[in-house]
């Protein structure tokens, strides 16, 4: 993502919720434009589809991140909601297979890759603790606006009496189960205030049969559906954690987090994850592996990528 905050102030009341208001654009000259507004939640850290991260690859020679001045997430405390009305008597393996993916993802050595970065509140720790999921049968009608998935993220937080992280630490995932049309991203993050209380919450549209997103996990361990928004939701997390909100925290000098910079590629076919279940997921960003040549390299041949074995 290209990330400019400049223009912060309103907050605006929508019922239960309030967006944090934020300027934001995205794009790097070429056209790529979000749905931001004033307003409106930012999109943070959108995992862009491959065609439009390889058009914008050439612009992201960009070395290292650098920090600034905002906060990490500590930990995170996940809830997976699944939301529309064909998740109602669903049978497929993601619900099973995200709540195995978030109960190991803390402790993982993929985990590890945010665990140099630190922010107001100390280190990032890439620690934990998966709540669950709960399935909202409600009509997913955001289209990816911020704004709406911020809403139907506040929804199912009060419908499924989830406690919210009272240490901003609340990781929200929400998996759409609409297809992404002509939308050219796979996922984002963002982070706005549910009943007065801020959260960190991320939108992952439905990425069935979808080449644009599809990690191409072969391992025959899960469907296609299942293993895309693995992948993506391994740079969304690793994302939030390292850069949740504004001010911001890690991100270059092209406004790309931890996961931008290593977008579609993957250092190994399969990751362990605490739990033993396994996944093909992309590596992520450090800063540390960039500078001692010993990361694997990303799609613009900077070694700075960790994959997470
Ligand atoms: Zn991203």
């Amino acid at each position: 993502m290209y990330r400019k905050t400049i223009l912060a102030t309103v907050a605006i009341s929508l019922g239960a919720f309030v967006a944090v208001a934020e300027g934001q654009s995205q794009g790097n000259g070429s056209g790529v434009v979000d749905h931001g507004q004033a307003n409106e939640p930012p999109m943070l850290g959108i995992h862009w589809d491959k065609n439009t991260h390889a058009a914008m690859g050439a612009g992201r020679r960009v070395a290292n991140m650098t920090y600034h001045g905002g906060k990490i997430m500590t930990s995170a405390t996940t809830v997976a909601f699944f939301r529309g009305t064909s998740w109602s008597g669903y049978s497929g393996d993601k619900i099973t297979g995200m709540d195995q993916w978030y109960s190991g993802f803390g402790g993982s050595n993929y985990s590890k890759s945010v665990t140099e970065y630190s922010g107001t509140n100390g280190y990032a720790s890439g620690q934990v603790t998966h709540q669950g999921h709960f399935v909202d049968t409600r009509a997913e009608t955001s289209k990816g606006n911020t704004s709406v998935v911020l809403s139907e993220v506040c929804a199912a937080i009060t419908s499924s009496g989830t406690q919210i992280d009272p240490s901003g630490n609340g990781y929200y995932a929400l998996y759409s189960d609409q297809p992404r049309g002509s939308a050219n991203y796979c996922a984002y993050h963002s982070y706005g205030t549910c009943n007065g209380q801020g959260i960190q919450f991320a939108f992952f549209w439905k990425l069935d049969g979808d080449a644009g997103c599809d990690p191409q996990d072969t391992s025959g361990l899960h469907s296609q559906g299942l293993a895309a928004i693995a992948n993506v939701s391994g740079h969304e997390l690793s994302e939030a954690m390292t850069d949740p909100a504004s001010p911001g925290a890690w991100y270059d000098a092209a406004g790309a987090e931890n996961g931008d910079k290593c977008a579609w590629t993957f250092g190994a076919p399969l990751v362990a994850f605490s739990n033993g279940y396994q996944w093909k997921v992309q590596g992520e960003w450090s800063n540390a592996a960039y500078t001692a040549g010993t990361g694997y390299p990303n799609s613009s041949g900077q070694k700075g990528c960790l994959s997470g074995l």
